[in-house]
């Protein structure tokens, strides 16, 4: 447990002439009211406002700070009132205690009311004395720090999650990057725990390699700052995993594709070294265009202040290196903390009240806002910089990341708006889906009943929301398909051996093959048969036992065999979402590839594939539609039908023949019939690799002499 004297001993560090005593009151006197209290930990109860102090101290804010931090739950926690803390450490200690205190209590019972109120009280106490809110970040991240000691896994998720909703934000707005790294580190820990221990392994796993890739850089940076006589300080650090969590999901990358795992940073003395510092940077490697930003002259608005540049480093990778002074340093670790420091006294540098200008602003509007959601709205525009703010038709706001498209603003408004969304317009103008929004536009969303999202939007969808309900939609719609179709299968396949598969799926035999097969529901194997990981003859022969199959059976099952494995070989054809589906051609239009085509789930038996305006696949129901594609890797011939019209005359066949020998075409069988008029008509059906070769040869086919018509039939 920290003790009083380490954290006298930080503050003596940044502020020798510190008014100690006022520590050492506060820390007697809140030892002696929470004397007996244990927290969640087992520790004793003074731990917490000990550890709050000690985090106060960090920021290097005043004694007063410091001291509330020790009191800030005397007043809720204990007998300890109001009046006695201002009797005995003044008015401001009493003023800061009671605010955090105010902060601690909400009656709201929906979470939405309880978030935004949450913030609104935050944001007055933020416009009433910072410091109050500067305490009550240090208090929520002792208590993150410390969540593991909460019993219930569901509280833990839910106060993990209202870090990331409302302290997080406030910690990045106020520009105290190092608290705000923290929350969200440990929120994401409890929010998303599978995705967190696998950045955890991904991380682990390339230390070593890692390590040394920071040293390498470090010391090439080090040695060039030093040939021009720039003293400097280099780090390599890692980001944060809730950031790359955030990269990899906004931009649908994987932990590979994250280039900027590792981030550097050179601390100089002086602005103009700073800006040295770059030029030897680019000089040592290749700039990125359009990836350097100039926060020195151009501050964000939370004071924070650095040159942020993305280069190609030493082995070809992307590198981003960020160049500040020491100063800047301390104000990015700090931010509005490094200008409330412990120089004494409420008036802070005009920088500051800069700063606090947009928390008065909000102040002042709220007044007038009654719905807490609407309030919610307003405050986001300032808490989450980068987001955009949208309107539905009927005005009310909705924020969205960055980019974020038609799609996202739909199932943003609900699920059932984004799953049957066909379009969109923004200030009353048609857009593609794929559009980009921009902040202040109007957005109304076009649907139609039975309408069904695309895989397609997972290009574009920026939400987690909308690419969480359209994978979801992708995977469910597979399964069930699978599901019919693997059942379907499965009763053909039996019946063929004069068994029943209704009959014996609800056996205790099936429960077994089922788990042979690794698989833990019945639901799954037939999911695997319509996937075509398995096929529903390996079910059959594991189900009928050697001795009990007869001569007859075991012919069928045979002849069974050769069809399905000769359908099976290379079909040509890509079932999206399935590997190894059982596919056939349908016969009335003989597709081959280079055709716009179609699969439709057959009854009976796997997936039939169409050129896409056959009619037969017009007529066949919807639902059974089912995305195909030709496979680029096949070197299989397919079968197509071509009529041939000509003026008989002596050879023709011949030539014909000849023609389609040279074009490589296989010819499978010819019919030829001549009328009165000696005019003469053929049917050929040829063997084709793709569309390419059918219509050179059938444009070559044209040149023959006395042929007047050629065209593909079907
Ligand atoms: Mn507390």
């Amino acid at each position: 447990m920290i003790r009083i004297n380490d954290i006298i001993d930080k503050i003596t560090e940044y502020n020798p002439d510190a008014d100690l005593d006022l520590i050492d009151r506060a820390y007697i006197f809140s030892a002696k009211v929470h004397d007996g209290q244990v927290r969640l930990s087992g520790e004793p109860y003074l731990s917490h406002p000990l550890e709050v102090a000690s985090i106060l101290a960090d920021m290097k804010l005043d004694m007063v700070s410091v001291a509330a931090g020790l009191l800030h739950d005397v007043i809720e926690d204990t007998h300890a009132t109001a009046e006695e803390i201002g009797d005995m450490f003044g008015p401001e200690v009493r003023h800061i205690v009671s605010g955090v205190t105010k902060l601690s209590t909400l009656p709201f019972s929906s979470a939405e009311a309880r978030e935004a109120e949450s913030i609104r009280k935050m944001l007055l106490a933020m416009a009433d004395d910072i410091r109050v809110v500067l305490i009550k970040l240090a208090d929520r991240m002792h208590n993150m720090r410390t969540l593991q000691y909460h019993t219930s896994a569901a509280k833990q998720r839910k106060i993990a999650q209202e870090t990331l909703d409302i302290y997080a934000p406030i910690a990045a707005r106020l520009g105290i990057y190092w608290i705000k790294n923290e929350l969200e580190n440990i929120s994401f820990k409890y929010t998303l725990p599978a995705e967190y221990a696998d950045i955890e392994s991904q991380v682990a796993k390339g230390k070593e390699e890692r390590e040394k890739y920071i040293q390498t850089v470090k010391a090439l940076i080090e040695h060039k700052m030093a040939e021009n006589n720039l003293p400097c300080e280099v780090l390599g650090r890692y980001k944060n995993y809730y950031s790359i969590h955030q990269k990899m999901t906004s931009q649908n990358l994987a932990f590979e594709e994250i280039y900027d795992v590792i981030a550097f940073r050179i601390i100089l003395d002086t602005i103009p070294q700073c800006y040295e510092a770059l030029g030897l940077v680019h000089a040592l490697w290749r700039p990125i265009a359009k990836k350097f930003k100039d926060y020195i002259g151009m501050p964000k608005p939370n004071m924070y202040q650095s040159l942020h540049t993305t280069v190609i480093g030493p082995f070809g990778e992307r590198m981003e290196i960020q160049i500040r002074t020491r100063e800047m340093d301390q104000v990015a670790k700090s931010g509005i903390a490094a200008h409330w420091s412990y120089k004494e006294g409420k008036t802070a540098d005009p920088k500051t009240a800069e700063t606090f200008a947009w928390v008065q602003n909000i102040v002042e509007n709220q007044a007038s806002i009654k719905d807490p959601n609407e309030f919610l709205e307003n405050v986001r525009i300032d808490l989450f910089p980068d987001d955009i703010y949208v309107f539905t038709p009927k005005g009310q706001i909705k924020s969205l990341p960055k980019g974020a498209t038609p799609v996202d603003f739909a199932y943003a408004i609900h699920s059932e708006v984004g799953d049957q969304c066909v379009g969109a317009k923004v200030n009353g103008r048609m857009v593609p889906l794929k559009y980009q929004l921009q902040t202040g536009e109007s957005v109304a969303i076009i649907t139609q009943k039975g309408h069904q999202p695309s895989k397609d939007w997972l290009s574009f969808a920026k939400t987690v929301k909308a690419r969480s309900k359209i994978r979801q939609w992708i995977k469910t719609q597979e399964k069930e398909r699978s599901l019919a179709l693997g059942r379907e299968m499965c009763e053909k396949a039996f019946r063929k051996v004069r068994l029943s598969f209704s009959t014996l799926v609800k056996t205790p035999e099936m429960d077994k093959v089922v788990e042979s097969f690794g698989l833990k529901t019945v639901d799954d194997l037939i999911i695997a048969i319509g996937y075509g990981k398995i096929t529903p003859l390996q079910l059959v022969r594991k189900m009928m036992p050697k001795t009990e199959v007869d001569e007859e059976q075991q012919s069928l099952l045979n002849r069974l065999m050769g069809r399905v494995r000769k359908k099976k070989s290379g079909s040509g054809v890509v079932v999206k979402g399935a590997d190894d589906i059982l596919v056939r051609f349908g016969k009335c239009c003989q597709p081959v590839p280079g055709d716009a085509i179609v699969g439709y789930i057959t009854r009976g038996f796997g997936v039939t594939v169409h050129r896409a305006g056959c009619v037969n696949a017009v007529k066949t129901n919807p639902e059974r539609l089912i995305e195909v594609e030709w496979d680029a890797a096949t070197r299989e011939s397919f079968p197509v039908k071509i009529k041939v019209g000509a003026m008989d005359r002596l050879g023709l066949l011949a030539d014909l023949a000849a023609c389609m020998s040279k074009g490589s075409a296989n010819i499978l069988s010819v019919n030829t019939n001549t009328d009165e008029s000696k005019m003469v008509t053929c049917q050929f059906t040829l063997e084709v690799a793709n569309t390419d070769q059918l219509s050179q040869l059938l444009a070559s086919l044209k040149k023959i002499k006395n042929v007047l018509e050629v065209e593909r039939v079907g």
